[in-house]
């Protein structure tokens, strides 16, 4: 990646810079895969709400994926359609629902008998039909980190096989309820096809057994959940979306009235974002050197919440010599770590350090936490 330090230099760090080339090509790699086929992608904006690139994706023709009645606004501000948005959440209130009903979206993946109670109340308050799809919880391993897998028993997530039946039966009773289909996510950050095609058989055994129960699966959403390069963005800067729609295209058996939806996050803005940030001090410790940097915890929690490396390059070092240091944030908890051991060309106060692969759960994550200012952004075409 490449980046205009002139401007960089006239802007408050830190800040993310997005490289709206990379976007606009990743998204148009996604639609060459999808194209001719019923397949549907829905941007998970929970990712990044960044309105430059809501607008680049908007005008690629992406639906969203939101998980909040906020993030139901931003895509309604944004100009995204209504009927090519869905909502999951496993504890929307009756305002989000609300908001939904009232905003006409595309569907509710609901994620409890409870929920769906509730939906049909207040679709028939509305004297309307809410569009349904019954989130599952296939009890499918993601092999991921901990934190980002949704799809087994012990998760909090969707309904579980056990009670599918039931859940299934009442809903197809209620007159506030239109059961469009089914909808899964199993998790995120998933570097291998195995647990995609897994989700495939499942999902092969599923819809006959759902139709004799007397449904209609129109829709089958699959999530989201590709990973991303964090070790190599520059060799990887698009994810391999060819084998990960291949895999859905080769193994699950899809009937001609039934569309498959995606919802993918990560893998569509992660590469083309960066977190920039200055150099403060470099500090001399008993064993080691340390690059104390302007962003925190606070700018890209990854690191601290999930273990998370982030490529780390000194963008502005003119040294030809390097050096091992930690680079760590000013936030006062000893989480604050971005890198240790990184090797990097001599690195000195005021060099302007870049984080790679941090366009996702980046930025939206960002707190206020020590009273800081939220990072800005910066747009490549702006
Ligand atoms: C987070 C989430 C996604 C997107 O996951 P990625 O790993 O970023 O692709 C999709 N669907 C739902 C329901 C989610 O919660």
């Amino acid at each position: 990646m490449e980046f205009p330090i002139e401007r960089f230099n006239e802007k408050e760090t830190p800040f993310y810079y997005y490289d709206t080339d990379l976007l606009r090509q990743t998204l148009a790699e996604i639609n060459r895969c999808t194209k001719g086929l019923p397949y549907h992608v829905h941007y998970a904006i929970k990712a990044n709400a960044n309105a430059g690139l809501l607008e680049v994706i908007r005008q690629e023709g992406l639906g969203i994926d939101c998980v909040s009645g906020g993030e139901l606004k931003a895509a309604l501000a944004a100009g995204f359609e209504p009927h090519k948005i869905v909502f999951a959440g496993v504890a929307k209130t009756d305002k989000e629902i609300r908001a939904g009903i009232e905003a006409g979206i595309q569907c509710f993946n609901v994620e409890s008998m409870n929920e769906l109670e509730v939906i049909n109340e207040l679709a028939k308050e509305y004297g309307t039909k809410a569009n349904v799809a019954i989130r599952i919880n296939p009890n499918i391993d993601a092999h991921t980190h901990k934190y980002i897998t949704t799809g087994l028993n012990e998760n909090k997530f969707g309904i579980s096989l056990e009670m599918l039946d039931d859940v299934i039966s009442k809903a197809l009773k209620m007159d506030g309820i239109e059961l469009s289909g089914i909808h899964f996510h199993i998790g995120s950050q998933i570097t291998e096809n195995g647990p995609f095609a897994t989700l495939c058989d499942k999902i092969n055994e599923l819809v006959p057994h759902l139709e004799s129960l007397g449904a209609n699966i129109r829709t089958i959403n699959v999530g989201g959940g590709l990973g991303i390069d964090y070790t190599n963005p520059d060799g990887h800067p698009i994810a391999d979306f060819e084998s990960y729609f291949g895999t859905f295209k080769t193994r699950l058996h899809l009937k001609p009235h039934q569309e498959l939806h995606f919802e993918l996050g990560r893998s569509v803005v992660a590469q083309c974002g960066a977190l920039i940030t200055r150099v403060i001090y470099v500090k001399q410790g008993v064993n080691k050197k340390f690059v104390m940097v302007d962003a925190g915890m606070t700018d890209l929690i990854r690191p601290a919440l999930y273990q998370a490396h982030h490529n780390i390059e000194n963008i502005t070092s003119k040294s030809a010599e390097s050096d091992c240091y930690d680079v760590v944030g000013p936030i006062c908890e000893s989480s604050d770590v971005f890198g240790t051991n990184e090797t990097l060309p001599v690195t000195r106060r005021g060099d302007l350090l870049a984080l790679r692969s941090a366009g996702a759960y980046g930025e939206i994550m960002a707190s206020r936490y020590n009273c800081r200012e939220l990072p800005g952004s910066m747009l490549k075409e702006q």
